[in-house]
């Protein structure tokens, strides 16, 4: 663990979260929550996890995830029901209930998106592609070096049909082309408008969580989850999966929150 805002210590944040009156936890699965598999459906979280946030819910915290996959796929992985996720980098928005929201898209960005697909199956590496709503993928992490090299070419010419309103964002084994009107981090916005007084913290360990990080208000919580430490605009550096676990495990054994009073 290493705390890299001079200004916000662990002890700090946990002192106000345990006064709070609503606590937002929001997460990253992939890399963040759940180690990198061979193949990414095998992706399941560290043991552990899965009850410590279900005891976190149990007493008053809030969980939503903001992942880079699509939100019914995210949905059908987690051992629990009726968990808001906004999929495919905030493109997409699973209410709690399971209603389905997409943003549109741009002509020329969906155009571009389709030509870029084709070409990665005419050069026939579709298997390490990943298609979604508003993204486009190529994956090489667990690829041999000439495979790798080729891929990596691929990505070189696949940057050549990028249009305006696009970017190409290289993550931890593999390179994504995608719309940039939405993000983690316009995902993480809108969530907080709808909680204003929440007292948040985010999890994340990729270069796409950092939109996400920087969305967070002052009082907010960023924790880089990573093996290794790497330059980031979160708060602290948490090593999963035992240090990653002790930050849970705080959070869950927080005093519970006093039940809503419902009007009837
Ligand atoms: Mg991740």
């Amino acid at each position: 663990m290493k705390e890299l805002a001079p200004a916000k210590t662990l002890d700090g944040f946990f002192f106000d979260l345990a006064r709070a009156r609503t606590r937002l936890l929001v997460l990253d699965y992939d890399g963040t929550l759940a180690p990198f598999a061979m193949r990414r459906e095998d992706a399941q979280l560290y043991p552990g996890v899965a009850s410590l946030l279900e005891t976190a819910m149990s007493r008053g915290t809030e969980i939503v995830f903001i992942t880079g996959r699509p939100a019914r796929e995210l949905a059908d992985r987690l051992p629990f029901s009726g968990i808001e996720i906004f999929g495919a980098h905030g493109y997409e928005h699973l209410a709690a209930n399971g209603t389905l929201t997409q943003k549109s898209l741009p002509a020329p960005v969906e155009a571009a998106l389709s030509k870029m697909d084709q070409m990665v199956v005419t050069s026939g590496y579709a298997y390490a592609r990943e298609r979604k709503h508003g993204t486009l993928a190529i994956h090489w992490r667990h690829e041999e070096a000439p495979t790798r090299r080729a891929l990596k070419e691929l990505g070189a010419q696949l940057q050549g049909q990028l249009t305006a309103g696009m970017q190409a964002l290289p993550f931890d084994g593999g390179l994504e082309f995608r719309a940039i009107d939405h993000h983690k981090g316009t995902a993480l916005a809108n969530l907080l408008d709808r909680h204003p007084n929440a007292h948040v913290a985010y999890l994340g360990d990729d270069t796409t969580d950092e939109d996400a990080f920087a969305a967070l208000p002052p009082e907010g919580l960023g924790v880089l989850v990573r093996p290794e430490l790497r330059e980031t605009q979160a708060d602290i550096w948490l090593k999963p999966p035992e240090e990653l676990r002790g930050f849970l495990s705080r959070w869950a054994t927080l005093a519970p929150l006093p039940q809503p009073r419902r009007a009837y």
